[in-house]
């Protein structure tokens, strides 16, 4: 399925990075580095979109309780988001890859100029041989200027890099047709050629409570990236070996397939 993809972007949710109590999981970061620095080694081009910054913000300042409020989430974003890219440099220095922070606000993509900017940064970063890794720019975003969530920003940053495909890695194996937590015959769709109202109606409610996306936000970034001819595949970040998979043409996951 993407072993003729050459430009991969691979959005990673808070639920696979941090554990439930907010810290971060670093045997999965590892093993997440690991796999995509092989990657590279075997000639692809990955650009991570990485969630996790309020989470390890939380994590690290120690609070009680998860943070409600805007200023709450902003001010852990802004400890976390250099937490997170501390890891990410040091994990992936071990394979000798560049890591290169872009954080990303949705008024750059809605403003021609400044999206051809981004785009020849990105370009320039892949030439480099750097993995650029994305967030938003959570500590400055306000209504207006928001993705409303990674899911969305990883359909953007795929359609900027010009990316072959994106992997969204979720806690869940894929698009079920009714919730698998719920129903044990829900059974999971292996391919999606078109996201009609019944495959929106398969979405159920918000994924955990440390992430923000749910499936209906990852359909959505699904319908984002297919409609701007850029294939998408909903996997379980669980175990980040099973990346292998898809490169060995396995079908895990749910596939959704490109509009045009
Ligand atoms: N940008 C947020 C963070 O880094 C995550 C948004 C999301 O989970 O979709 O914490």
């Amino acid at each position: 399925m993407i072993s003729g993809c050459k430009r991969i972007v691979i959005k990673i949710g808070t639920s696979t990075l941090t554990y439930q109590n907010g810290s971060l999981n670093l045997r999965r970061i590892e093993a997440l580095v690991r796999t995509i620095s092989d990657f590279k080694n075997a000639g692809h081009e990955i650009i991570v979109v990485s969630s996790g910054a309020v989470g390890a913000g939380y994590a690290k300042l120690a609070l009680s309780e998860y943070p409600k409020t805007v200023e709450e989430k902003q001010a852990c974003a802004a400890v976390g988001q250099s937490q997170l890219m501390k890891i990410y440099e040091s994990f992936f220095a071990l394979y000798s890859h560049t890591v290169a922070q872009i954080l990303m606000t949705k008024d750059v993509v809605d403003d021609p100029h400044r999206l051809e900017l981004v785009k020849n940064t990105f370009n320039t970063l892949l030439q480099m041989g750097c993995v650029p890794i994305v967030n938003e720019n959570d500590s400055v975003s306000c209504d207006g200027i928001k993705f409303g969530g990674n899911d969305t920003l990883s359909a953007y940053v795929g359609i900027a890099c010009d990316a072959d495909i994106i992997i969204n890695l979720s806690d869940i194996d894929g698009l079920y047709n009714r919730d698998p937590r719920k129903f044990s015959d829900a059974t999971l769709i292996d391919r999606v050629d078109e996201i009609n109202d019944e495959i929106m109606s398969y979405a159920g409610g918000a994924g955990t409570s440390r992430g923000t996306g749910g499936m209906a936000t990852k359909i959505q970034a699904a319908k984002i990236a297919t409609e701007n001819g850029i294939p998408m595949i909903i996997i379980n970040g669980e175990d980040p070996y099973r990346l292998y998979d898809i490169l060995d043409g396995k079908h895990i996951g749910t596939y959704f397939a490109k509009r045009k």
